[in-house]
């Protein structure tokens, strides 16, 4: 194959392939147990898969409306009226999306424009950044500090401007693992209140909040619902994260722009398993279990790893576990999850991956999304570091 015969004027120039893809790749040369891209190791219930086959089997084989099949719109707003008291219109409000990165993607791209401002907090997700720069919005980054990670909203107060276009958030949080408290999302109104900033709420993890504590949503806070564009997947919440499908709900004014991007990047989603979707979510107990079955994972693998000589910060959200190895090593937390997966056999992500400095904590994150035969076998290698 002959090489491209220019030089590319590339539009991401300070990016690469992204973390997960890198350590899953390491993990799986070294025969490692990965813990780092986020993943459930175990399947999802049979009834799931048996709808899917019967909507292909029926014939539902050909292209969904571009905004997602008539009963998964409406088990979505059911859900989300039921869970957080708003009531979005299933044609006018809610979209079917190819998982929560083309939602946020496109909802960037449908709403900011050059020269805008995008509030991102750091540690960030990764595909946050690069999507608001592909638009030329120009990324403000607000820092989370360990070892609590909480937002600074004096901070917040102080980095508005009238440029501000946007302000991404995310809670339960990847990857620090916490939650947004009342009080948060409070102060989020009241900094926002008069403005026409649009709230991007990433709540891909809303089901999996631990120890009695309650997920945020901006659709339980009307002030926050009626300028946010809420995200969400059903990869975390029915064990499918290869499926990409998820969804939004945002005010019709806001839908309709996000339609009109989404229309042309994607146009429709996998109709067959959008339809197999709205019969499994009819029954709620599946999203309403999940907190529980997390936690009793969560704490599995933190009572395993209560003799290690990792320092674990608190989980208070997400399938991640963040875990300060500082006692064990002073390399990079780069260097530190290359060698934990080459001599230990345990893949993890290094926390600076989400900084755009590489600010660097001395932190890791676990994902403990795993059947507790994975996990015993991980926490008994990271017992011997
Ligand atoms: N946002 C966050 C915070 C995530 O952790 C993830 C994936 N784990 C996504 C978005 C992307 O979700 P999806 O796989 O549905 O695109
Ligand atoms: N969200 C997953 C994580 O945080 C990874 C998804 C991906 O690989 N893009 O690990």
């Amino acid at each position: 194959m002959p090489s491209f015969p220019a030089r590319i004027e590339s539009r991401l120039p300070n990016v690469g392939t992204t973390i997960f893809t890198v350590m899953s790749r390491l993990a799986q040369e070294c025969g490692a147990i990965n813990l780092s891209q986020g993943f459930p190791d175990f399947h999802a219930e049979d009834a799931l898969f048996e709808r899917v086959a019967h909507w292909m089997r029926a014939g539902w084989n050909q292209y969904a409306p571009m905004g997602g099949v008539a009963p998964l719109r409406e088990a979505i707003a059911r859900k989300v009226a039921d869970l957080y008291g708003t009531t979005y219109d299933p044609d006018t409000e809610i979209t079917v999306t190819a998982g929560a990165t083309q939602a946020l993607f496109t909802a960037v791209a449908a709403l900011v424009h050059p020269g805008d401002e995008v509030i991102v907090f750091e540690p960030v997700y990764d595909c946050y950044a690069p999507a608001i720069e592909l638009q030329g919005g120009r990324v403000v980054r607000l820092r989370l500090a360990a070892p609590d990670y909480r937002p600074d909203w004096d901070a917040v107060a102080a980095a508005i401007t009238p440029r501000t276009r946007m302000i991404m958030i995310n809670s339960p949080h990847n990857p620090t693992a916490t939650v947004w408290s009342a009080e948060d999302m409070t102060r989020l109104a009241a900094l926002t209140r008069g403005t026409g900033i649009v709230v991007v709420s990433d709540e891909v993890y809303e089901h999996i909040v631990f120890d009695g504590r309650r997920h945020e949503s901006c659709a339980r806070h009307p002030e926050l619902a009626a300028r946010s564009v809420i995200v969400s997947s059903f990869g975390k919440t029915y064990h499918i994260t290869g499926w990409k499908v998820g969804y939004v709900v945002a005010p019709r004014e806001l839908t309709a722009e996000f339609r009109k991007v989404h229309q042309f990047n994607v146009f429709t989603v996998n109709t067959p398993v959008q339809f197999a979707l709205a019969d499994y979510m009819a029954d709620a107990s599946r999203h309403e279990g999940l907190a529980a079955f997390y936690a009793a994972k969560r704490d599995f693998f933190r009572d395993r790893l209560a003799v290690s000589r990792f320092e674990l910060l608190d989980s208070h959200g997400t399938y991640f576990q963040l875990a300060r190895y500082a006692a064990i090593s002073d390399e990079s937390d780069v260097a530190f999850v290359e060698r934990l997966t080459r001599d230990t056999g345990v893949a993890a992500i290094p926390v600076s991956a989400f900084f755009s400095d590489a600010h660097d904590d001395r932190v890791i994150r676990f994902c403990f999304a795993k059947n507790e035969d994975t996990l015993a076998a991980a926490c008994e290698r990271l017992c011997r570091v």
